[in-house]
């Protein structure tokens, strides 16, 4: 059963003040799943009053006994896996399989961090005199606002929520409100773990009126964001506006680059799979797929035959490969693009069309041929469509995949190590992986360059983006 999602706020699940809510839409059958809380203004100041609050009790609780805290909600969340996958795609869409691996994922995110907080080590520095001790200090930065979007209805928010919660801020979530129930359930196992109240609040409402609110309000001391540049460059100039430390993770419009050298089966096999992941609605989905001359029939011939092999169909189906797209918007987001290209002169060798006219189904789709004036060769597509060009040598590819104001996934495949090594180093963007798909996992650093954004939310980066360095020199009496 679907829930009716509500509000947490100072450790109580809760309506919205006056009884308002949204409706959830299930993007498999447009059918209402059920509903969610829409917080007014006056829910907000109850929720950064707890934030305050919480913040005050949390900070004082040793790194050890959040630690903890959090490894026991790492384990709620691994023993409600099959639950809350399956809310994640009633709302979300995307295939069991992949709900499930998100949410088994995002408790290995809380471990991850839970083990980093133990080691938000500072340091001593030489002094120049005998009896003086010179101390770097790490310190919570203060209450966090996050704001998380609809693709990953877990993972987003667990990135932050761990790296708050080990550093030792307290938190406000403005959680999706088109996918509300799984963050909810993630957020109730922090809840069931014993996590102190006013120290994780959850919200949801109009998005612009909650972060209008909360990032300039003093409570709050640093913002984490997830979403599109162009949003996340408004939401930049509000926390700069108010001096709020600012983590950013935008759109992107990764290159995949193939060498005439590569292991040309394996790059459309590990590729295919992961435009098809979560129907392309990822911000290191492959996009912009280069493949070098010598093979790039091979290529776009083996790419097109498995993008059509997909089983698109609703997410609960065991035999569905991709499910859904999320919403409305991006059905006509992908008409949109598609219809442009092929009017610039594209071939289209897949797809390029809805599916049925009952939930927001769309065919994998392959385009070819797009010229550089096509919309989708310069904003990211954000679902299932792969643009495939050619190219002639490495000087030429590497221009391609700098053209772009994005810099967040790069992917590339050879043969050689020294092309490699040229490549990793000649791309501009905040992630690489090279003959494989190796990104994201929680130990590594996540997080673009350029209008990708800045700041990590991976690695032991992530948790630095949570405390203030403070810098004590002492004399002995
Ligand atoms: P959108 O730009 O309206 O919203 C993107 C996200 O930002 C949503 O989660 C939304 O709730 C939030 N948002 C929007 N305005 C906000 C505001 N003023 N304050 C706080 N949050 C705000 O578009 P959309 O239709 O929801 O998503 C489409 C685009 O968003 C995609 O094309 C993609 O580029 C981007 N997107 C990126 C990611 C990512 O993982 N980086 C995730 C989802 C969406």
């Amino acid at each position: 059963m679907y829930p009716d999602v509500q509000l947490l706020i100072d450790g109580a699940w809760t309506g919205a003040e006056g009884g308002r809510s949204l409706e959830v839409v299930n993007p498999a059958s447009g059918e209402v799943n059920g509903t969610v809380a829409h917080a007014s203004r006056a829910d907000l100041d109850r929720a950064l009053e707890a934030a305050e609050k919480g913040f005050k009790a949390w900070r004082k609780v040793s790194a050890y006994d959040r630690s903890k805290l959090m490894r026991r909600a790492a384990d709620l969340l691994r023993d409600r896996a099959d639950g809350i996958a399956r809310l994640m795609t009633l709302e979300q869409g995307k295939p069991l399989a992949e709900a499930k691996g998100e949410t088994l994922a995002g408790a290995d995110v809380i471990d991850w961090f839970a083990e980093e907080s133990r080691r938000a080590y500072g340091r001593v520095i030489p002094a120049r005199a005998e009896g003086i001790y010179q101390l770097v200090v790490k310190e919570p930065v203060g209450p966090v606002a996050a704001f998380t979007p609809w693709n990953f209805p877990i993972n987003q928010v667990v990135r932050k929520l761990s790296a708050a919660l080990a550093a030792g801020c307290s938190i406000i979530v403005k959680a999706p409100e088109e996918t509300p129930a799984s963050p909810a359930e993630l957020i109730r196992c922090f809840v069931d773990a014993g996590v102190p109240a006013g120290v994780v609040n959850l919200v949801y409402g109009v998005p612009a009126e909650i972060s209008e609110y909360l990032i300039p309000h003093p409570v709050i001391r640093k913002i984490s964001f997830t979403g599109s540049t162009a949003v996340g460059k408004q939401l930049a100039a509000l926390a700069g506006a108010h001096m709020k430390r600012v983590t950013m993770e935008l759109g992107g419009h990764a290159p995949a680059i193939v060498f005439d050298d590569a292991d040309v089966e394996t790059a459309v096999k590990i590729l295919s799979a992961n435009k098809l992941r979560n129907a392309g609605q990822v911000c290191i989905s492959p996009t912009r797929f280069l493949v070098q001359e010598g093979v790039y029939a091979q290529f776009v011939d083996g790419f097109t035959a498995r993008l059509k092999a997909a089983k698109v169909g609703d997410g609960l189906d065991a035999a569905t490969s991709m499910g859904p797209l999320a919403n409305p918007r991006r059905v006509a987001a992908m008409d949109a693009f598609i219809g442009d290209a092929v009017k610039h002169g594209a071939k289209l060798r897949a797809g390029g069309e809805r599916i049925g006219n009952k939930g927001n189904f769309y065919q994998p789709t392959v385009l070819t041929d797009v010229p550089m004036e096509a919309r989708i060769q310069n904003e990211e597509p954000f679902g299932p469509v792969a643009v495939i060009s050619p190219f002639k040598g490495f000087d030429d590819v590497v221009a391609e995949a700098n053209r772009l104001p994005f810099g967040l996934a790069s992917y590339a495949y050879t043969r050689s190590a020294k092309t490699a090594n040229a490549i990793a180093a000649a791309v501009e963007a905040g992630m690489m992986s090279i003959n494989h798909h190796g990104l994201a996992l929680p130990e590594v650093p996540f997080g673009g360059v350029k209008d990708s954004g800045y700041g990590s939310e991976g690695g032991s980066e992530a948790i630095e983006a949570y405390l203030n360095t403070k810098f004590v020199s002492q004399a002995g009496l």
